[in-house]
């Protein structure tokens, strides 16, 4: 069972949407008829890194609405800053929303289409005498903004002639200057109490290559400057970005409103709460030192909250949009707990995944009064839920390997599993009894032997008679087969690490990773990679994107089947 975009319900996610702040915002345009009925909304990375959850909860915010009010969604790369950015970065993003399940078709955008027209732009804010070209260093320009509880200082060159700035602009898009000789500013204001509004930079110089227009432009236009702009042009309806952006929102307007005469659409700002997610991080800055420290093995790495890594990890795009739709959009920052994702992961593969047996940590155990050399066949249910998903049979053998964990030589109390002289029922086979306890010279248990209850198979009326508390899960050491099992745990031990410190990598757990050796039944290694499955009792786990292939099974555990935090339980 292969978890692809089309086996996403998406009816179910959508069928009462709660209702939210920007679902309330939307449905009043449409009352009053702001766009024409009209929802237009897009996701804008920028391509420096990959995504993760947090993107996805943007994601599926910005897709969400657009699919629920029949309406589109773009996906814009935000492509200004040209040394942080690659091709690799948009490609794994586009292949990132792609796996969720959401398509932009045929608005799929970058700011660096609109260069031409933002240079346009600034040309006539010069025009207007809305914009100046600065020449101060950035040190000095930094210095004269002043603070939140002083105003800034206007510039020295603000006073400079419309002509002048426009020569000024055009010979710094000729390349007549080096990086960092000018600006060119918004001509606003330097005592405004929104420190956005002192006349933010809108150009620098740059001599940077650009991974789509190359060698073209070496003066690149600011975030805050590009993305109203980008919006306008694309006539988006509602621009959904992160709370950070509040204070932005004044500049956002300031802009468009002065070039109301050029560009028509002027889209609605609304911000909402990110996402954070315990045990992990979620800043692209420390996610690429994480990457790029040697600290995970890749962008996929099945412990990073990236999209890659989740996805390796074995979570289902269906899981990741359950999750953001239920931790909804707010106003106020809050953390989320890891648990709500994995239970949103558990709900959907507690559905989906079929049961297969696999022994983590083997113990040996040999049924004394079982024929040697018999073979039985035992009938095992695929799901236990869904008789229609068939059953598949194990043989039983006189020697299986059952979990170490599942035998005590001295049962604590409440402990129902195997034990000297107690029974327990092989699951889908017979209930055995322990009769004995076999040591090597160190005093450690090798393996463990019984006897079994003919009479008591499963399925059988002789089965019905007998009641027993235990029931382990077990495998013929004839025919299971080796497979090397990753385990994982959580990347941070805190629940909210605090990465302001320069030291964050010591909260970093150590012991994230273990990669053990385990018995899995047969035919297991013929599953597809990224095919998931329920190992009973003992989690969910997924055969690896790379690694999985003929003659080498690889599986990852994906979450354990209870809340127990990602524990080496084995
Ligand atoms: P940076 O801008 O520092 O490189 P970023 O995480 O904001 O990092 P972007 O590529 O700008 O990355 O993000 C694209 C979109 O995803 C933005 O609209 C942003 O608001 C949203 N986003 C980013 N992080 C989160 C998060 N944790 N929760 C919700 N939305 C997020
Ligand atoms: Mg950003």
């Amino acid at each position: 069972m292969k978890i692809t975009n089309k086996d996403i319900p998406t009816a179910t996610l959508h069928a009462e949407p709660v209702s939210n702040f920007i679902r309330n915002i939307i449905n009043e345009d449409i009352r009053i008829g702001k766009w024409g009925g009209r929802v237009e909304t897009r996701f804008p990375p920028e391509p420096n890194g990959y995504l993760h959850i947090g993107h996805a909860k943007s994601i599926c915010l910005n897709f969400g609405l657009a699919s629920e009010y029949q309406g589109v969604c773009h996906l814009r790369f935000d492509d200004t800053n040209p040394e942080k950015e690659g091709k690799e970065y948009v490609d794994s993003i586009c292949d990132s929303v792609r796996w969720l399940g959401f398509e932009w078709g045929e608005n799929l955008h970058y700011s660096s289409d609109y260069f031409d027209k933002l240079y346009q732009f600034s040309v006539y804010l010069i025009n207007q005498g809305k914009a100046y070209v600065d020449s101060l260093s950035g040190e000095e320009i930094r210095t004269l903004r002043g603070t939140l509880t002083r105003a800034g200082t206007n510039s020295p060159y603000r006073g400079r002639s419309i002509d002048e700035n426009l020569d000024l602009f055009r010979r710094m898009k000729a390349g007549e200057f080096s990086d960092g000789a000018h600006v060119l500013r918004a001509k606003i204001d330097m005592a405004s109490p929104n420190m956005n509004l002192r006349d933010p930079i809108i150009y620098r110089i740059r001599r940077a290559d650009h991974h789509r227009t190359g060698d073209e432009w070496c003066i690149y236009p600011m975030y805050d400057y590009t993305h109203c702009i980008s919006d306008a042009i694309e006539n988006i309806t509602h621009s959904v970005c992160t709370l950070e952006f509040e204070d932005h929102r004044p500049l956002y307007d300031w802009i468009l409103t002065q070039l109301k005469d050029k560009i028509s659409c002027h889209p609605q700002q609304i911000e909402f709460a990110r996402l954070n997610l315990t045990h992990t991080v979620m800043s692209k800055r420390i996610l690429i030192e994480l990457v790029e420290g040697g600290f995970v093995e890749g962008w996929d790495d099945p412990r990073l909250p990236t999209l890659a890594g989740l996805r390796r990890r074995g979570y289902t795009p269906f899981s990741i949009r359950l999750f953001s739709e239920r931790i909804g959009v707010s106003k106020s920052d809050s953390w989320i707990g890891i648990d709500v994702l994995e239970n949103c992961l558990r709900e959907d593969l507690n559905v989906r995944a079929q049961r297969r047996i696999a022994v983590l940590n083997p113990l040996k155990l040999v049924i004394v009064n079982y024929p040697d050399h018999y073979e039985e066949e035992c009938l095992v249910p695929n799901h236990p839920q869904k008789p229609e998903k068939g059953n598949r049979t194990l043989l039983l053998t006189k020697t299986i390997y059952i979990e170490r964990d599942d035998f005590m030589e001295i049962p604590s109390k409440g402990y129902f599993r195997l034990a000297p002289g107690i029974e327990v029922r092989l699951r889908y086979a017979y209930i055995i009894k322990c009769e004995k306890v076999i040591k090597n010279a160190n005093n450690e248990i090798e393996e463990i032997h019984c006897s079994y209850d003919p009479s008591s198979k499963s399925g059988t009326a002789g089965s019905k008679a007998r009641r027993v508390k235990g029931n382990i899960h077990w495998l013929s050491s004839k025919y299971a087969l080796k497979s090397e099992v990753r385990l994982f745990d959580h990347l941070f031990l805190d629940a909210r690490p605090d990465i302001s410190s320069r030291n964050y990598k010591r909260l970093l757990n150590m012991n994230s990773k273990k990669i053990i050796s385990a018995y899995i039944e047969p035919f297991l290694d013929k599953a597809q990679p990224e095919e998931s499955f329920q190992f009973e009792r003992n989690g969910y786990f997924v055969a690896d994107k790379k690694d999985m292939r003929p003659g080498r099974a690889v599986f990852n555990r994906t979450t354990t089947l209870k809340d127990s935090r990602g524990k080496f339980k084995v």
